[in-house]
């Protein structure tokens, strides 16, 4: 059983509930989550990210497990049309007690972007087959064919071609 249900706009977790060695609890919880940037990418989210985490107080940290769900929206890397993605992430974070903030708040929003950019695909796709655009006309080919010629790039097709371009 979650113990804890509900939309919120914190993005800590109080912990003075779990002040014994040993303690542990289980939240379940939706964040409005910020949009933020990471290797000149912004990264938008959509809807509230879904938290489902255990935590459970060990003698020098806070142990952190469980799964994050969240929508993205990414930029195709061939196309370059912005989709919808889908994730769904365990995380297991160890939060060491000397370097937090503040003893009785576990803040989240590190730990959420540090899984979020763990996950990031490094070309992200709209799908396995996009087509990209045309090099030359920036015809979105996913839309349908351009007029440009297609350009031979492979150097025994272009003998190739060379060799008929003499014959007509
Ligand atoms: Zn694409
Ligand atoms: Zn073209």
């Amino acid at each position: 059983m979650w113990l804890f249900t509900g939309v919120i706009k914190k993005l800590y977790i109080n912990l003075s509930d779990l002040k014994e060695v040993g303690a542990r609890k289980q939240v379940e919880l939706e964040l409005e989550f910020h949009n933020f940037e990471f290797a000149n990418r912004e990264i938008e989210i959509k809807d509230p990210i879904e938290l489902e985490l255990e935590i459970f107080n060990t003698t020098d940290s806070y142990v952190v497990e469980g799964e994050i769900k969240a929508k993205l929206i990414l930029s195709c890397s061939r196309c370059l049309q912005e989709y919808n993605s889908t994730i769904n992430l365990d995380l297991t974070e160890n939060v060491v007690k000397n370097e937090m903030e503040d003893q009785e708040e576990l803040y989240l929003d590190e730990i959420i972007m540090d899984n979020i950019i763990l996950s990031l695909p490094m070309k992200p796709l709209c799908s396995e087959d996009c087509n990209g655009i045309c090099p030359q006309c920036g015809q979105d080919l996913n839309k349908g064919e351009c007029d440009c010629e297609v350009e031979i790039l492979d150097p025994r097709l272009a003998k190739l071609k060379d060799f008929y371009d003499e014959e007509q």
